[in-house]
């Protein structure tokens, strides 16, 4: 028998599925994410040699090892707990200001997906915004300090805008990685206000932020995950 012609949504998500908030997409996205940090460690480095003190691909690259771990070799299948573990991992393993901001971002996106009623674009929209939230009431960063705030916020911004104009999860993903690459750019020119760059006064202008670096590479690992499977 030939396959069916109606296109349906299976386990995870795909362009001809329906999105799904599943342990696979969580697997998805966190491998993902650890093999773009991979590519990018010295990049990441470079930018914290600048303005910081070159920890942060080393940091970013050991976390994300570990949370893929934590991940393949965990058993529940409940997404909402394996990005709490993540998360814990995160905060464990990556060090530095950024380990427990990271930590408690995904910790707080694994809360919030744990308490949806239902595992869509809304409930992966109410965990980033929870997890920028987590992050926020602890660094006290608001967008236009420099941080990884100014990538994730207008992420979270942008993936609200295309669901609320009907837009696919896809989409609306693809677009969250875009603005938090343009939330990047947007970081040159601004004096740090918060951290380690902080300290260097109007000597941070001129340098891309690498914490905001770090975000747009993890919601472009989102996107990538709501693309394809692995
Ligand atoms: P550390 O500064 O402890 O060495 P990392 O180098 O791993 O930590 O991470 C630095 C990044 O952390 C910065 O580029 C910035 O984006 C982010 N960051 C620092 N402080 C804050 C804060 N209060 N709120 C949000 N992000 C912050
Ligand atoms: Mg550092």
């Amino acid at each position: 028998m030939s396959g069916p012609t109606i296109r349906r949504g299976g386990v995870g998500s795909t362009s001809s599925g329906t999105f799904v908030l599943d342990a696979e997409f969580v697997l998805r996205w966190v491998v993902e994410a650890a093999a773009r940090i991979d590519e990018q460690r010295d990049f990441l480095t470079q930018l914290d040699a600048a303005i910081g003190d070159a920890d942060h691909g080393v940091n970013m690259q050991r976390g994300f090892t570990a949370a893929v771990a934590t991940v393949q070799s965990s058993s529940d299948r409940s997404p909402g707990s394996l990005l709490e573990e993540v998360g814990k991992t995160l905060i464990y393993r990556v060090g530095g200001a950024a380990g427990t901001l990271y930590g408690t971002g995904f910790r707080q996106i694994g809360v919030t997906i744990s308490e949806a009623v239902t595992p869509d674009g809304e409930a992966l929209l109410s965990a980033l915004r929870a997890g920028l939230g987590g992050i926020q009431a602890l660094g006290a960063a608001a967008a236009g300090d420099k941080t990884m705030v100014d990538a994730w916020e207008p992420a979270v911004a942008a993936l609200q805008r295309t669901l609320e104009a009907g837009g696919e999860t896809e989409e609306a993903a693809r677009n969250a990685a875009e603005a938090a690459n343009a939330g990047v750019e947007a970081t040159l020119p601004l004096q740090a206000r918060k951290g380690r760059a902080s300290y260097l006064g109007s000597r941070s202008i001129g340098h891309q932020d690498p914490g905001a670096t770090s975000t747009a590479i993890i919601f472009g690992a989102l996107e990538r995950a709501l693309r394809r499977r692995p």
